[in-house]
């Protein structure tokens, strides 16, 4: 089988290293220059470092992360987690993004990505798919995978009336800095007045990556630091909060990126006869549940399942989203319930509720057969 990726992201990456070791012809294809990415760390969960286990790049991929657990906080610095939930429901590993991705491309080869690649179109007829790229060229073969991210060019020609959505009122400001005097005791997550939350994580290299977020937040008018500034001052009661804001206050404005945070609605589809869509190109999510990209490592498993178990393209395709919509229709709905809490213990209930279901139900799930 030969197929084609767009995208060479941490989903792209992940599916296109997992094809080329059920013997798939494989070319991952990245509109990009380099292989790169967007933001400092991502915290991936034990489901997903499974998948990478399974294929090959478990020991690389735990090399390069810190295990990290959250703890929650309120605004005037109480720590908590909720009742009934220990360690495993906050604990990930802690991974440079950029370190990721390049880890990533070495399994899969220089041969198998195509970089300068971008994806504009393409064309399914019963023997196969005929992509086509920016630069005028195209290529065929028997499947094209879109991991294109939340603005993905596959999914608006496959599921047209899509695109992605503000998730209104919602940003987040992140930056990454030394650390300072800040204590180190894994991931500070403070949810505070105002629908803030916010905190920092030591990472690789010295350094610390901060983060502050608010729902339902007015849209800014300021500069980066002065706005994340304005918000952290609503997680900081009583002064506990100043380490934050050190952080944020000796991060250069220019290095801290702000996002209005996307989403991708629920689709009636996911698949074509030879095209499917994978990551968050297909169920792109507000980062509040810390796990998008986590599920997108997931989706390759089920993805992967199907193309084994099926002679033919369609049958694993349709087999795929057969099991993945109901399963985003389930983290939607416990996504929303975390977003929806009045106040931090709420938060810190719904969010490790999810949690418990996505790295036991939900991975149960996700390894089922149909
Ligand atoms: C603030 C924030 C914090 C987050 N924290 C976490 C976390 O802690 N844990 C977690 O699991 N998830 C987290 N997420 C979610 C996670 O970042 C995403 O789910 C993940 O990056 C999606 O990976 P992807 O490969 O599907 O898409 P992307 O990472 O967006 O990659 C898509 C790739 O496709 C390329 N591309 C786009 N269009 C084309 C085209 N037409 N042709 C060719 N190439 C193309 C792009 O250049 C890019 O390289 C967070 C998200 C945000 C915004």
């Amino acid at each position: 089988m030969r197929a084609i990726i767009a995208g060479g992201g941490i989903v792209g990456l992940t599916t296109g290293l997992a094809l080329k070791s059920m013997g798939a012809d494989v070319v991952v294809c990245e509109q990009a220059t380099e292989i790169r990415a967007a933001g400092a760390a991502i915290g991936l969960w034990e489901n997903a470092l499974d998948v990478f286990a399974e294929f090959g790049v478990g020991d690389a991929v735990r090399s390069i992360g810190a295990p990290i657990e959250t703890w929650f906080y309120d605004a005037s610095g109480n720590r908590f987690r909720a009742p009934g939930y220990g360690p495993a429901e906050h604990r990930f590993l802690l991974v440079p993004r950029p370190e990721l991705n390049r880890t990533l491309a070495d399994a899969i080869g220089a041969d198998n990505i195509a970089l300068d690649a971008r994806v504009i179109g393409f064309e399914e007829d019963a023997d196969g798919v005929t992509v086509r790229f920016g630069d005028g060229r195209t290529d065929r073969a028997d499947l094209l995978i879109g991991a294109d991210g939340v603005y993905s060019m596959v999914r608006e020609q496959l599921v047209p009336g899509y695109p992605a959505r503000d998730h209104v009122g919602h940003h987040v400001w992140r930056g990454i800095v030394e650390t300072g005097d800040e204590p180190a005791e894994g991931s500070v997550l403070t949810v505070g007045h105002h629908r803030t939350r916010g905190g920092y994580t030591p990472t690789y290299g010295g350094k610390t990556v901060w983060m502050v977020n608010q729902f339902d937040s007015a849209a800014p008018v300021d500069t980066h630091k002065r706005e994340a500034l304005r918000r952290a001052s609503f997680m900081n009661d009583n002064g506990w909060g100043d380490p934050l804001n050190r952080l944020i206050e000796r991060t250069p404005d220019s290095q801290i990126l702000h996002n209005q945070i996307m989403y991708v609605p629920e689709l009636p589809r996911w698949s074509g006869a030879r095209v499917t869509l994978i990551g968050d190109a297909a169920h792109g999510l507000s980062p509040h549940i810390s796990a998008g990209g986590t599920l997108g490592v997931e989706d390759v498993r089920v993805l992967i399942d199907r193309l084994r178990a099926h002679d033919r393209v369609a049958d694993a395709l349709k087999a795929y989203e057969g099991n993945r919509m109901p399963h985003y229709r389930h983290v939607h709905a416990l996504a929303h319930a975390v977003e929806q809490a009045r106040d931090a213990q709420e938060f810190a209930r719904e969010y490790a509720r999810f949690s418990r279901w996505m790295l036991t139900d939900g991975a149960r799930h996700a390894r089922q057969g149909e």
